[in-house]
């Protein structure tokens, strides 16, 4: 893990102010450092240093409630801490990875790059690896679910194939999270570019306990307009009506 932490350009990620370094929140240095610290600690003062380093501007700013880009990035070596490391850095992982999501989830102009798409809201780019820590949150962290439950908040649609009919179409795919009662409006990330859909309706949810596989309706879009590769996530975690 160690040589996978050396190899992030960690002073290549932004601020969440565009600033890094002494004149913004985000510290480089004290993501790396922080992260080799907490893989190699063991004991409770080692880890509790290491999470000093990045809830200190390394991953997020606990005092002003700020999450970097970086969080995203590391979630990823968080849950092997966690998965693998003391238990105590792995405590210490779990708690990081719990106050990122939340200072994300207020968060809703800070944007990261995905394989999936270009510039995803980070409260749902965080919440898609807590996603791929499901069996392990499931039974661990302050409140053990809780984490997961908070990160199923941030769905997400991979539309696979449209259909048209009625008023508009059906667009067909794997819906990751938790669809919300109602008709919410979604983000619709295609070829680079974000539109905001008024009313997505869950057609057929995903069976329990079977695939992701699910049917949205969108009504007052062509086809072309929803084919894949599109991915959909929660209007709500991005700019607001009032924000311009
Ligand atoms: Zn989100």
């Amino acid at each position: 893990m160690l040589e996978a932490i050396g190899a992030v350009d960690w002073d290549g990620l932004p601020g969440p102010d565009g600033l890094n370094g002494p004149d913004g929140l985000y510290s480089p240095a004290r993501a790396a450092t922080g992260l080799r610290a907490l893989a190699t600690a063991t004991g409770l003062v080692r880890a509790a240093d290491a999470g000093a380093l990045l809830a200190g501007g390394g991953l997020v700013h606990d005092h002003s409630g700020t999450v970097f880009p970086a969080a995203v990035v590391a979630a990823p070596f968080l849950l092997a801490v966690a998965r693998h490391g003391h238990p105590e850095a792995g405590a210490t992982a779990l708690g990081l990875l719990d106050d990122a999501l939340a200072f994300a989830a207020r968060d809703r102009s800070t944007r990261v790059a995905t394989p999936y798409a270009e510039a995803v809201p980070i409260c749902c780019a965080l919440a898609d690896h807590l996603r791929g820590g499901a069996d392990l949150l499931a039974t661990r962290g302050r409140e053990p679910g809780q984490l997961l439950a908070d990160a199923a908040e941030h769905w997400r649609f991979d539309v696979q194939e449209v259909v048209a009919g009625g008023e508009g179409v059906a667009a067909f795919g794997a819906l990751a999270g938790r669809f919300p009662d109602g008709t919410p409006a979604a983000e619709l990330h295609r070829a680079g570019r974000v539109a905001v859909l008024e009313r997505v309706v869950l057609h057929y949810p995903p069976e329990p306990d079977g695939g992701p596989d699910a049917c949205l309706r969108v009504d007052g879009v062509r086809p072309d307009e929803l084919a894949p590769p599109a991915v959909l996530f929660p209007a709500r975690c991005g700019p607001g009506p009032t924000d311009g």
